[in-house]
């Protein structure tokens, strides 16, 4: 890699010297080649070197350095946006597309379950970036009647390429998963790309050449870059699965999500102040569709917060938060049966004591799964503090009841919990029972009684189920 960079640095800097020192301009065609060249052989010795488990991404890589080799060599200059339709134009269209394909393929392979907030941000952008596209630059060459239809179309495909590859990109970008030097070179290609050939084609509309120098010595690093993706290890984690389910709105995202979601708007307040034409209709469904992916993302970002507070972290259970929802809403309603189990792990201070915090953890969360497995869906299954859980059986009699707590208990009892490594540890647990209507007469007072018949439970030797009439005294708080 460091060879690569010093060879490249050197390429670009003979590039940029020669050409201010007016040097014949197939100096120039020369050095361009040999720096295409260089990227490839990069690339294919990455790919041999570091061996990406997936090949895909790299034969297209190499297959879009070859199409720009094909378009450069014909052409004999870097060609521009508004040069006429040429055997140059197949080459580099060609590179767009097989650039998007790479894109696309690396997205798969990363997102193979979409992620939709990275979706959404990724579509925010987009938007912004083809309304600006069209109104500066594609509407402009389109509209530009002193050429024929033909040379219009393919000068408009440029752009239209440009924003293909920087929706990908984003989407490639933004998905939250972590990302290594490989990446962000293929992000660095895009950017050198899309940048010059926006000033490429804003010089051609103008009839000027302000940019002709920068635009070549950015085209010449990007291609440059396209081959220092295949040069670092990271290369083979390009198209690695995302970890990362939802992509957290950190203030460096809402920010940059807040200013792009503004571009539309404001490219109207300065059509409006240029004395420009408007694009009210285009701006506008622009705004709506903007509008409406924002607020995807917030229905997004609200429904997990939801989540999270009525869940358990440790174990995936129903919190506390939850469940006290849940006892409010059996107050309300006409049919209130209903039975509440409290548990308690037997003494599980003993397992943090001898397995560490990590090895009472894992009790819990195996515990928890027991728990969840042994009752039926409509059951509200809660984690109600340290190491004690709550189910809350809907409509369930008192026998009933009974039945699933021994379940529960069975279940529990029946089978060793891996505390770490191949240590194996049996726990037990203890249960209090009690129901509505037959013990209390109003819900709020269940998981009170139902924690007094699991004190009971402790104090009669724990692994165990009582109920109220397992007990002489019926501690009904009526
Ligand atoms: P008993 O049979 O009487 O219930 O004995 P016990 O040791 O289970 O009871 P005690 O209430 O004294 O101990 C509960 C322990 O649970 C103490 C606390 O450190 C531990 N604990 C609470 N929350 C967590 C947690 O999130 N993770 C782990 N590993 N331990 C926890
Ligand atoms: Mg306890
Ligand atoms: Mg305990």
């Amino acid at each position: 890699m460091v060879w690569y960079l010093a060879t490249g640095a050197a390429l670009l800097a003979a590039y940029v010297f020669t050409t201010l020192a007016g040097a014949p301009a197939v100096v120039g065609i020369v050095l361009g080649q040999v720096a295409l060249m260089v990227s490839l052989t990069a690339v294919a010795i990455g790919a041999r070197r570091y061996r990406p488990a997936t090949r895909w991404p790299w034969l297209l890589i190499l297959g879009m350095l070859l199409a720009i080799v094909g378009g450069f060599f014909p052409s004999g200059v870097l060609a521009g946006t508004a040069s006429p339709p040429s055997v140059a134009d197949v080459f580099y269209l060609l590179s767009y597309a097989v650039g998007v394909w790479t894109q696309a393929t690396i997205v798969r392979s990363r997102t193979p379950a979409w992620s939709l907030p990275g979706l959404l941000d990724a579509g925010i952008i987009t938007v912004s970036a083809a309304l600006l596209s069209w109104i500066y630059v594609i509407d402009p060459i389109l509209s530009d009647t002193d050429a024929g239809l033909p040379t219009r179309l393919i000068a408009a495909a440029y752009p239209l390429g440009d924003l293909l590859l920087a929706a990908f990109c984003a989407r490639h970008l933004l998905d939250g998963g972590p990302k290594g030097v490989a990446a962000y070179s293929l992000a660095g290609y895009v950017m050198l790309t899309v940048i010059p050939d926006t000033l490429n084609t804003l010089d051609a509309l103008a009839g000027e050449t302000r940019w002709t120098f920068l635009v070549s010595v950015l085209w010449m690093a990007g291609g440059l870059l396209l081959g220092l993706c295949g040069t670092h290890p990271s290369m083979r984690d390009v198209d690695a699965p995302s970890a990362v389910a939802a992509p957290d709105l950190g203030p460096a995202r809402l920010t940059m999500l807040a200013l792009t979601s503004l571009l539309a708007p404001a490219a109207l307040l300065v059509q409006y102040l240029r004395g420009a034409p408007l694009y009210v209709p285009l701006i506008c469904a622009s705004c709506g569709l903007l509008f409406f992916l924002v607020i995807g993302r917030l229905a997004g970002l609200v429904a997990i917060q939801r989540r999270m507070a009525v869940t358990d972290a440790l174990t995936g259970l129903w919190s506390r938060r939850y469940l006290d929802g849940a006892l409010s809403g059996l107050a309300e309603r006409r049919n209130r049966r209903a039975a509440v189990l409290l548990l308690d792990i037997d003494h599980f201070k003993r397992v943090n004591d001898t397995y560490g915090h990590d090895g009472g953890d894992r009790v819990l969360r195996e515990v928890a799964q027991r728990l969840s497995q042994a009752v039926r869906r409509g059951d509200v299954s809660a984690r109600y503090g340290g190491e004690e859980f709550v189910v809350l059986l809907p409509d369930t009699a008192p026998d009933d009841a009974r039945v699933i707590a021994d379940r529960i208990l069975t279940a529990v009892r029946s089978e060793p919990i891996t505390v770490g490594g191949d240590v194996t540890i049996t726990v037990t647990v203890s249960i209090g029972v009690a129901c509505l209507p037959a013990d209390v007469s109003v819900p709020g007072e269940l998981t009170l009684l139902a924690d007094q018949m699991l004190y009971r439970a402790k104090e009669s030797g724990r692994n165990r189920v009582v109920t109220t009439s397992d007990t002489a005294v019926v501690t009904a708080a009526a």
